[in-house]
């Protein structure tokens, strides 16, 4: 199955939370740092990174297009 992957520059977000209110199932917002939180992706130089499958990829695009400030980068 195809994998897709996932860049969230999460030093950039500003913790609005317009990307969890349309992929709630996977994206959220971490309680203590106030910014985007996705499972299962790791933390690497400021950026949160991981791979998603065909069936969650229409809601990280969402989740992209709703982003205020465009940090959700989905490599196809
Ligand atoms: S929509 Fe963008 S800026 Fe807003 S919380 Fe999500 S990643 Fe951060």
């Amino acid at each position: 199955m195809k994998k897709y992957k996932v860049i969230i520059d999460s030093k950039k977000c500003i913790g609005c939370g317009n990307c969890s209110m349309v992929a709630d199932k996977y994206i959220k917002i971490n309680q203590q740092s106030g910014l985007v939180d996705v499972s299962g992706f790791i933390e690497k130089n400021g950026r949160l990174v991981g791979e998603i499958s065909e069936q969650q990829l229409d809601d990280f695009e969402r989740a992209a297009r709703v982003c205020t400030e465009l940090v959700i980068k989905i490599i196809k």
